[in-house]
């Protein structure tokens, strides 16, 4: 088969993972071209997975050995809608990828949440994590309690972020501004509060286990919680469950010691009415919920009419994230995804989807590995007649973002200065990394050594 040239939009997980398959192809030598509208790549592995898992961030080594290759170029600080339109990328490239993650959040849709001190886990996350977008996120840790909605891995990651011993935090890549706040911060506690109940509840068993790890943390569940789940529950539920539940009941069975001066509550069947105050949430006020089997056989949570009323400073809703519109491209505004069949955009031209953007916002790293041979298979399953009927010429090129057109484009070379800096600063420092969290912090660093004038 001739050579193609495939340009993909962003570059998280689903981007790269799509990038490798891409290149790996035996009979055809793809040629990759990846736009990311940061400065940096990698997206939700550098602004998304907490701090203090560095060794989830390790796949970002797999992600550099892609980019290494001869065929791939990299096009940072480069929009899709801004600084390049979808019709350029049509007219330049065989096919379009497009794996732009989910970036916005979804809301509660109840009284008082524009309160101040009402915020998304989206700006929470990417506060802690230095993405450019919420350095000046308004993170209220005045306050000592905190409330979060949400029973995935999300709510627990902010609730141990925002519980952690400054020396743990300093031991990790966590943005500097964040790290400076919550070394002072006053919050003592912590609650994450389910509407369903624990067998429903979609975080993991290490991210739980973590929580019983932090030093003076009492994480506090409450034991009737526990008390009605049978083993035959726990046989329907599958064994990540039975492992949440094993991991929970160790931790409702452990005393609080004195040392623990600060305390994580999980709590369960209690859905957010009203969020209470002037200008400032002060509470939270809550329904009980009584657990349903629903008709297709899932569980739902149901208000019982009792009520409870919680104070809080600071109320994050983790309720999960929403993929956004792009340039003209089709979209699903139900389900806040590209509407897809295998990959291929229904109503595109040559355009494909790949990751959350794709699927919605659900599954770790590594799902976005399969999810992205899929949409390759389709790719070349689809354009391999194209390129057989009209090849284009070996030497060319695709030249929709151009140096001299975008001198601020962050090429392959400039992320790499931005990167040796960031890890040169962290050396220094006795830290993983410390990271450069607004734009003209990353331009200046990505371009100081005036290598913008070459492309
Ligand atoms: C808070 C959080 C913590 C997580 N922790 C873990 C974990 O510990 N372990 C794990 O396995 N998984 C974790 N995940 C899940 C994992 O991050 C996702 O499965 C994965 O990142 C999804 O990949 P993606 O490429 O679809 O999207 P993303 O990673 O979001 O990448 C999308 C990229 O597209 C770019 N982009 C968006 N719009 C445009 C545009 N218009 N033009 C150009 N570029 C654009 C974005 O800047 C971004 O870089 C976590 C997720 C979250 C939200």
């Amino acid at each position: 088969m001739p050579p193609f040239h495939v340009a993909i939009v962003g570059s998280g997980p689903a981007g790269f993972f799509s990038a490798a398959s891409l290149l790996k192809l035996k009979d055809v030598a793809v040629h990759v071209d990846m736009f990311e509208r940061l400065p940096t790549p990698w997206g939700l592995v550098r602004s998304g997975v907490a701090p203090d898992h560095p060794k989830i961030k390790m796949v970002s080594a797999v992600f550099a050995k892609t980019a290494d290759h001869e065929r791939f170029r990299f096009f940072g600080n480069v929009e899709l809608g801004k600084d390049v339109t979808r019709g350029t990328l049509l007219d330049q490239y065989d096919a379009v990828i497009y794996a732009v993650g989910a970036q916005e959040d979804r809301r509660l849709g109840i009284p008082g949440e524009e309160l101040a001190g009402s915020v998304a886990a989206t700006d929470v996350v990417g506060w802690y994590n230095g993405h450019p977008d919420f350095v000046s996120a308004p993170i209220d840790l005045s306050i000592e309690r905190a409330v979060i909605f949400g029973n995935g891995n999300v709510a627990l990651d902010v609730a141990r972020m925002l519980s952690m011993s400054p020396t743990d935090l300093r031991a990790t890549d966590i943005a500097d501004h964040a790290l400076a706040a919550l070394e002072s911060n006053n919050i003592r506690d912590v609650t994450v509060l389910g509407r369903r109940g624990p067998l429903q509840a979609t975080f993991t068993p290490a991210e739980l286990r973590e929580l019983g790890e932090l030093s003076g943390v009492y994480v506090d569940i409450d034991p009737a919680d526990l008390e009605d789940i049978t083993e035959d529950d726990l046989d329907a539920a599958g064994s990540i469950v039975r492992l949440n539940i094993e991991a929970l009941r160790d931790l409702a069975g452990r005393d609080r010691s004195s040392e623990q001066t600060k305390r994580i509550a999980l709590r369960f069947r209690r859905s957010p009415l009203e969020l209470r105050g002037d200008t400032h949430v002060q509470s939270v006020v809550l329904a009980r919920n009584e657990l349903r089997v629903d008709g297709t056989n899932g569980v739902k949570a149901v208000d019982s009419g009792e009520r409870d009323t919680v104070e809080a400073g600071l109320v994050i809703r983790a309720i999960g994230y929403r993929g956004s519109p792009l340039d003209n491209v089709p979209f699903d505004e139900q389900r806040g995804v590209i509407p897809n069949e295998d990959g291929r955009v229904i109503g595109g031209d040559r355009e494909y989807v790949v990751g959350w953007i794709k699927r919605g916002p659900s599954g770790i790293i590594g799902t976005n590995k399969k999810c992205a041979q899929d949409t390759v298979d389709t790719v070349v399953r689809d354009i391999a007649d194209l390129v057989e009927e009209s090849p284009r010429d070996p030497d060319y090129r695709p030249n929709a973002v151009s140096v001299s057109r975008h001198p601020q484009v962050v090429l392959a070379k400039h992320w790499n200065a931005i990167n040796e800096y960031e890890l040169e600063v962290g050396k220094r420092s006795g830290r993983p990394r410390v990271k450069l969290c607004t734009i003209p912090e990353l331009l200046e660093a990505a371009h100081a050594m005036g290598v913008s004038a070459q492309e």
